[in-house]
């Protein structure tokens, strides 16, 4: 498999090796859980994604703490990320070792009821190129296109959390990707207004770098491209893809090259608790990262029994601008999934962000959120204030489908359960919140 060569090691380097549900049971051996819970973190790992490795295991999980450790609840299952009912119906086919089609089909049925492509995500972003759609491709905002390499659909480990997770459970008609390079290409340069490429998954970085170059090098030939991002969690789940891996050193020169082709490389890093960066070998390869002239940006959501405290996201803010990286958004968990399990209501959400943003030097102040993906576009909660005797929450776009709509704050009824866009309700009894902008 060419698409994930680079984890044989080379000689001397830490290997490579994926958990997957089949292992489950034995690794929950670490953990002091009844028969009962094991089933049930096995019900939910049948309909949810579930892929850890031997770095996450051994230098970043407290098993000390498990099942509670952040670290733990990042890549581990959880009994609350499913639905009370869907939960029993799982759990009952696998006490009674149902056959394999029955399983398969029950958990097809939840995944469908777990608004796996929330935002219009499926339909809304995808691009047209002389009369063919471009399914591999989002292109929502003018100035930016999103592109998810096929062999890039994996990740070296699962956040539990993941919005993507309908990338990974073999439903095929949810994925998204191309390896048509050439119609990407064709449809960036009829679309000059497009400046930024990001490439995405998934994890391009487990793709090998002869791979990786494939997509990257034909951006270098588009001069209305003026900056390319590369989304990854690879920093906080396999830093050796920047240290010891076999071709760590020409991933590092790719980089290097589109340096100097003087466009601005950003590694768009997703961060979620401190304890991520607190390992050297994550030290040394941001490092390494850094020294090709491209950017670390951070970014990750807010997530309930994970990092949902103002101490966890000043620690990570301060600590990422310490190493030299730029703190970009801090996400609210998507509408889609497990988001029940793991989402905070925006008022909460929001005075976390506010509490840990006070902490920070200025530096760190790069951030911001919390932040909502949503259909109209990024939604930022600026906070809550009392206007003419009503309470709101006072927000703004930061992206837009339609950019006139960008950084004109607009208000909405306070509701102190409201999770996401689609809860939330014009102030004032308006119908719109502002002209052109819908409740959700
Ligand atoms: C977040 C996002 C982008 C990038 O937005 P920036 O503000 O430029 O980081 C582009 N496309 C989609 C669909 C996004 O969700």
């Amino acid at each position: 498999m060419s698409s994930t060569h680079h984890l044989a090691p080379s000689p001397g380097s830490p290997r490579f090796r994926a958990f997957t549900p089949r292992d489950l049971d034995g690794l929950l051996q670490r953990v002091s859980l009844t028969a009962d819970q094991r089933l049930a973190l096995r019900a939910v790992s049948a309909v949810l994604p579930f892929r850890t490795n031997t770095y996450v295991l051994d230098e970043l999980i407290d098993w000390t703490a498990a099942p509670d450790d952040p670290i733990f609840r990042l890549t581990f299952p959880q009994e609350g990320m499913l639905p009370p009912p869907e939960l029993r119906r799982m759990k009952d086919l696998l006490a009674r070792e149902a056959p394999k089609a029955e399983v398969l089909r029950a958990a097809h049925e939840i995944r469908m009821k777990l608004n796996p492509h929330p935002s219009g995500q499926l339909d809304a972003n995808v691009p047209v190129h002389e009369g063919q759609r471009l399914t591999g491709l989002q292109h929502k905002y003018p100035e930016t296109v999103l592109v998810f390499p096929r062999q890039g659909q994996t990740c070296h480990a699962y956040c539990t959390y993941c919005f993507r997770w309908p990338q990974f459970v073999g439903e095929a008609e949810l994925r998204i990707a191309t390896d048509d390079i050439g119609t990407t290409s064709a449809y960036l340069r009829a679309h000059s207004e497009v400046t930024s490429a990001l490439i995405t998954g998934g994890d391009p970085l487990v793709m090998s770098t002869e791979v990786l170059r494939r997509y990257v090098e034909p951006l270098l030939e588009i001069d209305t491209i003026r900056s390319i991002r590369i989304g990854t969690k690879s920093l906080a789940f396999w830093p050796y893809r920047f240290t010891r891996d076999r071709d760590a050193d020409d991933l590092l020169r790719l980089f290097e090259k589109v340096v100097a082709s003087g466009r601005h490389l950003a590694l768009m890093a997703h961060f979620t608790h401190p304890r991520e960066l607190r390992p050297p070998v994550v030290r040394e390869a941001m490092r390494r990262v850094r020294d090709t002239g491209a950017v670390i940006r951070c970014q990750g959501p807010l997530v309930a029994g994970i990092n949902d405290s103002a101490e966890a996201w000043a620690e990570l803010w301060e600590e990422t601008t310490t190493l030299g990286a730029v703190p970009y958004y801090q996400f609210v968990e998507r509408d889609t999934g497990p988001q029940g399990y793991f989402g905070v209501p925006l008022a909460r959400g929001h005075e976390i962000f506010r509490d840990a943003y006070s902490r920070v030097s200025g530096l760190a102040r790069t951030v911001r959120g919390p932040v909502m993906s949503a259909m109209p576009g990024k939604v930022c909660v600026d906070g809550v204030a009392e206007i003419a005797g009503e309470k709101v929450f006072v927000l703004h776009l930061i992206q837009a489908r339609d950019p006139s709509l960008v950084d004109r704050p607009f208000f909405a009824a306070y509701d102190e359960g409201a999770t996401w866009f689609t809860d939330l309700k014009p102030a004032f009894g308006a119908s719109e919140f502002l002209p052109g902008l819908e409740p959700g």
